[in-house]
C-alpha cells in the first residue's frame, strides 16, 4: 500500500517562512517531515511508470543516496529531486532564504555535493543515474505528465536490460 502524502506543498512554502524562528530541534523534526519520501511527484511518476509496465524497488537503501525509484532489470535508478534541498539550476524554487542565509546555503551545498558523490558510486558501479526534477512533475507538466514519461521511459531504455528474457 502506498502511503498518503503527509505534507502538501503549500505548506512546505510558508513552513519556510516559519522556519528561522524555530529552535533547532523543531527545524529539524520539520525538515525531515519535509524530505518524507512518498511526495506526490514521486508517486504520479511511479504510477505512471507502473501503468506502462515498468516494475521497481523503491527507496533502496542498498544503494548510495537511496534513490527514489529503482528499476533492476534496465539498471536504472531515478531521483525526484526537491528543488529546493537539491539546488535546481536556475529554477525558481531553489531561492535562497533571506533569513538565516548562511545555514541554508551550507544546508544545500552539502546536499548537492553528496549528490555528486553518489551519482559517481552509482555510475562507477554500472547504474545509469536519471534525475527527475520536482517543478517538472509539480509545474511544467502539471496537466500532462505524458511528455515526461516518455522522456524518462527513452532514457531507461537507453540502458539494455542486463539480462536476456529465456522466451527471446
Ligand atoms: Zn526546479
Amino acid at each position: 500500500m502506498i502511503k498518503k502524502e503527509t505534507f502538501n506543498y503549500q505548506q512546505q512554502i510558508s513552513t519556510f517562512a516559519y522556519m528561522d524562528i524555530w529552535d533547532k530541534e523543531k527545524r529539524s523534526q520539520v525538515m525531515s517531515k519535509i524530505r518524507s519520501k512518498n511526495t506526490k511527484p514521486e508517486l504520479a511518476l511511479r504510477k505512471a511508470l507502473f501503468a506502462r509496465g515498468f516494475r521497481f524497488r523503491v527507496n533502496d537503501k542498498r544503494l548510495p543516496g537511496k534513490p527514489d525509484i529503482v528499476l533492476p532489470k534496465y539498471k536504472t535508478v531515478i531521483f525526484v529531486h526537491g528543488c529546493f534541498w537539491h539546488k535546481h539550476e536556475a529554477c525558481k524554487y531553489a531561492y535562497t532564504p533571506k533569513t538565516n542565509t548562511q545555514f541554508w546555503i551550507d544546508k544545500t551545498t552539502s546536499n548537492v555535493e553528496r549528490d555528486k558523490i553518489n551519482t559517481e558510486k552509482l555510475t562507477v558501479a554500472g547504474w545509469n543515474v536519471l534525475i527527475v526534477w520536482e517543478c517538472e512533475v509539480r509545474h511544467t507538466y502539471k496537466h500532462d505528465i505524458k511528455p515526461l514519461i516518455e522522456n524518462l521511459i527513452n532514457s531507461i531504455l537507453e540502458n539494455q536490460p542486463r539480462y536476456n528474457s529465456r522466451e527471446n
